[in-house]
C-alpha cells in the first residue's frame, strides 16, 4: 500500500511538473514570437503573397487575395495561423494589417500602371480591428492617398465579427461600405449561429469555407451545403467564392452547382508579386479548357 501511495504521489508530481513545463513552453513561445513579430512589423520584414481568384466559366483572373508571410531570421518561416493570434493578443495586429493593406494596394497601383490585368485586391482584417479602433479612417485615407477606386479593394472579415454585440461595429461597417469598398465574409459557414446578420450588414461577398469544398466529390451533404450557400448568395445579391479548390473535380462540381468564382491550389498557390506576374504571363490562364 505504501508503495502504491508513493507511486501515485510520484506520478502526480511528475504530472504537475510536466504540466508546468508545458505551460512555460507555450508562454515562452508566445513571448518569443511576440517580440520577434514586433521587430518584424516595425522593420517591415513581412512579405505579402497573392493568390488569384478565378472565374470558373472562363478561367479568367478576377482578383487576388493578399496573404501575409513571415520568415524570421531565427525562428524560420511561421504560418499566419501561428502568429496572427499573437498579433491580436499583443495589439500588433493593427500595424500588421495596415502594413499588408498598404503594400497590397501599392502593388495594385503598380500593376495597373504596368498594364498587369489585376483589377481587385482583397485583404484580411482581424475582427479585433473593429473594436473601437480607427479602421474606417485608416481605410479612407489609404484609398484617398493612393487614389485607388474603392471598388478595387475588398476587406475579408470573419463571421465572428458579425456576432459581436453592440452597434459600433455595425455603424463602422456601414461607413466603410459607403466608401465603396467591398466586404467579404471569410470562411463562411464555419462559425455562424445566425444568418440574420446578412440582412443587417452591407456584405458584398461570401467565401465558402474550404471544409465544405474538400469532400465535394464524395460527400452529398457537403454538396448540399455548398449549393445552399450559393443560393443564399444569389438571393442576397452576393458574390460567392469557393475557397481551397484543389482538384479539377471540385472545380467542375462547383461550376455545376452554380458557383462562379474560386480560389485554391488547383489554380495557384499564393505567390510573391513577381512570381504571380510570371504565372499570369505564362500558364496562368489555361488550367480550364
Ligand atoms: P484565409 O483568409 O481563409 O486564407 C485562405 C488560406 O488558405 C490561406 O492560408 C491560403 O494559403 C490557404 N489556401 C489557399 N488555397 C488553398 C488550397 O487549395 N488548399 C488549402 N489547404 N489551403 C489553401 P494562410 O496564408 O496560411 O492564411 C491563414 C489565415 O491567416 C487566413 O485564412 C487569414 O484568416 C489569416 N491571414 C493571412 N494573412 C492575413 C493578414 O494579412 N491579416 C490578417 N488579419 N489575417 C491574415
Ligand atoms: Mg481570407
Ligand atoms: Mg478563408
Ligand atoms: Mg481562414
Amino acid at each position: 500500500a505504501d508503495i502504491a501511495l508513493y507511486q501515485a504521489k510520484a506520478a502526480g508530481r511528475n504530472a504537475i511538473r510536466f504540466y508546468q513545463s508545458h505551460m512555460n513552453d507555450a508562454a515562452q513561445q508566445h513571448l518569443i514570437i511576440a517580440s520577434a513579430l514586433r521587430r518584424a512589423v516595425s522593420e517591415q520584414q513581412l512579405d505579402v503573397y497573392y493568390q488569384p481568384k478565378i472565374a470558373l466559366d472562363t478561367g479568367r483572373l478576377m482578383g487576388v487575395e493578399a496573404l501575409v508571410r513571415w520568415v524570421d531570421p531565427e525562428l524560420g518561416s511561421l504560418p499566419p495561423d501561428r502568429f496572427i493570434p499573437v498579433a491580436e493578443e499583443t495589439g500588433l495586429i493593427a500595424a500588421l494589417d495596415s502594413y499588408v493593406m498598404e503594400k497590397a494596394c501599392r502593388q495594385l497601383v503598380s500593376w495597373q500602371a504596368q498594364g498587369v490585368p489585376v483589377t481587385s485586391v482583397a485583404v484580411n482584417l482581424s475582427a479585433t480591428e473593429f473594436r473601437g479602433g480607427d479602421i474606417y479612417q485608416r481605410i479612407k485615407s489609404l484609398v484617398e492617398r493612393l487614389a485607388i477606386k474603392p471598388g478595387m479593394l475588398t476587406l475579408e472579415i470573419t463571421e465572428s465579427l458579425m456576432m459581436e454585440p453592440g452597434s459600433d461595429i455595425h455603424d463602422e461597417l456601414i461607413r466603410i461600405r459607403e466608401l465603396g469598398v467591398g466586404l467579404s465574409i471569410d470562411d463562411f459557414g464555419t462559425g455562424f449561429s445566425s444568418l440574420s446578420y446578412l440582412k443587417r450588414f452591407p456584405v458584398t461577398e461570401l467565401k465558402l469555407d474550404r471544409s465544405f469544398v474538400n469532400d465535394l466529390g464524395h460527400d452529398a451533404s457537403d454538396r448540399a451545403l455548398a449549393r445552399a450557400v450559393i443560393q443564399l448568395g444569389a438571393t442576397f445579391g452576393l458574390q460567392v467564392v469557393a475557397e481551397g479548390v484543389e482538384t479539377r473535380n471540385q472545380a467542375d462540381i462547383l461550376s455545376q452547382i452554380g458557383c462562379t468564382l474560386a480560389q485554391g491550389y488547383y489554380f495557384a498557390h499564393p505567390m510573391p508579386a513577381d512570381q504571380f506576374e510570371h504565372w499570369l504571363a505564362g500558364d496562368g490562364q489555361d488550367y480550364i479548357e
